[in-house]
Parts: C-alpha cells; structure tokens; sequence
C-alpha cells in the first residue's frame, strides 16, 4: 500500500451568485493553488452549500448563456434544478441526481430552480463541475446523460459502513452509470458514523474530495469538515475515509488531460484562435437559439 496524501484543505471562499439561483463557493479555478491545470479534466467546481431559498412564483436561476469545449456536471443534493437547451431539449435533475451534459461542439442553454421547488422553497444545495474535453472531442456533438438516484449503479460497503454512488469510472468492481471522454471517477461515498471506505487512484491522476454532509478523517489524520475541499498529492495510490459523523463525500479522480488549456467565460478550448471562433459563432447565432 502506498499512501496518498492531502496536500492542503481549503476553506469554502465567500459564495458569489450565479444568475439568482445558485450561491457558490468556488474551488476550482481559484488562483494559484487550483488553477484549471492542477485538477485537470476537472476545470471548474463550484458549491452551493446547504441554503434556503424562501418560495418564489418566479424561478430563480441562471439564463441563456452558452457553452463551448468542455462538458457540465451538475449533482442536485437538495432541491430539484430544471434545464432548456436550444435544441429543444429540458428536463429536471431529480433531487439526489446528475446530469451530465456534453456541451462539445456548443449548447445554448438555462439552468433554474425546478419549479414546483419553487413555489415552496425550501433546502438548495448543488455541485457544479467542468470537465475538460482533449482537443480531439472539443466539437463532437453535444449530448446529455441524465440520471435520478434511483439510476446511478451502487456499491454497497461491507459492515455497513454505507453506500458508494459511482456516478462514473468505477469503485472496485462497480461501474460508473456516466460515460466518459477521458478516464475518471466521480463518486458521492456515502458514509455511516465511524465507518470507513477505501479508496485507490493512479498516482498521476488528479485528486480531490468535497465534504457535502457531515465530516471525515483522511488516513487516520486529517479532518476535513463540512463544506470543506481536500486536494491530494500526485504520489501514492491509496487513501482511506472514516466518517466521524453520518457523511457524504463527493470524490473525484483523474487522468489528467496534457493540453494547452485557453479559457474565456463559457468557453474552453486550447488555443485563443479557437476560442475568438467560439464568439465568433455565438455572436453569429451558431449556437440556435432559446427564449429567455
Ligand atoms: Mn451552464
């Protein structure tokens, strides 16, 4: 067993709005420490921690805004988030599930609070993920992988230590429900008080947790509390979780994408040239169109 081991533990930033419907810490990219390298193909995370949005006949959120060379990974914990695309595609991401979207090539779309969670209000809590495509994906045709709880395949620990959700790559011989461009794991480990899972990842594969619920011990040494995010080291493989109270961690590993990485707002691609032709053609109205 070779240890792998936390490099540092950041706190949550001061959460910003995004749209009206999503208060976000964001983790990734924030400055140095996590720039869109370092946690390559994850480019961006950003945490709705646990809030209450108070009912509204309007649903709050985010509006038409494009996407270019990467795909979004959105996990509702709590509450319930609703979608429209300019290809005419929408649905909702059920409260405990993913929605993985493939924006490649281009999506208009906008994300909302889901609209009977609306009316009510209530509990909002959501992780938003971007995951790099390699050069050669970057214009495929977009695409959505969409799953409620009761979809995303499971692996049941022994000793009842809880539950793993492979939302994709794979936990021991657990697959992941999501398909992917590039090898990763993406898994909500489940975990009861006391109780422990383990995890292994190649050494050279990017490596982080999030706390979502409760709080945990990293390898019998760290404490990584909630709201918390944990970035790993590149060496070693093996790392150990023990839940000091009922938790759930959102565990993310992968193989890092080797590519010039050019970024600007909603699109990321490898070079600026390919990023003025991404503005180009959304200026041009080649990304279709949606109603506000
Ligand atoms: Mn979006």
């Amino acid at each position: 067993m070779s240890t792998k081991n936390i490099e540092f533990i950041a706190a949550p930033r001061t959460p910003h709005f995004v749209g009206d419907g999503f208060r976000v810490h964001n983790f990734i990219p924030s400055g140095f420490r996590l720039d869109m390298e370092r946690m390559s193909p994850f480019i961006l995370l950003d945490y709705n921690s646990k809030y209450n949005f108070p009912p509204s006949d309007t649903p709050k959120g985010v509006g038409v805004h494009p996407h270019r060379g990467f795909e979004t990974v959105t996990i509702a914990y709590k509450g319930k988030i609703a979608h429209h695309d300019s290809s005419g595609g929408g649905g909702i991401i059920c409260q405990g599930g993913v929605q993985w979207m493939t924006a490649a090539s281009g999506v208009l779309h906008k994300e909302y609070h889901e609209k009977e969670f609306s009316k009510t209000g209530g509990e909002f809590q959501m992780v938003q993920l971007w995951v790099n495509l390699p050069a050669k994906d970057k214009m495929s045709k977009p695409k959505y992988q969409g799953f409620c709880n009761d979809d995303i395949n499971k692996h049941i620990l022994d000793n009842n230590a809880g539950t793993i959700e492979v939302i994709a790559g794979n936990y021991k011989n657990t697959k992941g429900s999501a398909s992917t461009f590039t090898p990763l794991h993406m898994l909500n480990a489940k975990l009861n008080t006391n109780k422990e899972a383990l995890f292994s990842f190649p050494e050279n594969y990017n490596t982080a947790i999030l706390v979502i619920e409760g709080s945990v011990v990293v390898n019998n040494k760290e404490n990584v509390i909630t709201d918390h995010f944990a970035l790993f080291e590149n060496t070693g493989k093996d790392f150990k979780i023990k839940a000091t109270e009922q938790a759930i961690v959102l565990v993310l590993s992968g193989e890092p994408i080797n590519e010039p990485i050019a970024a600007q707002g909603p699109f990321v691609m490898n070079t600026k040239e390919e990023i003025a032709q991404a503005i180009n053609d959304f200026n041009m109205g080649k990304f279709g169109y949606l109603e506000d």
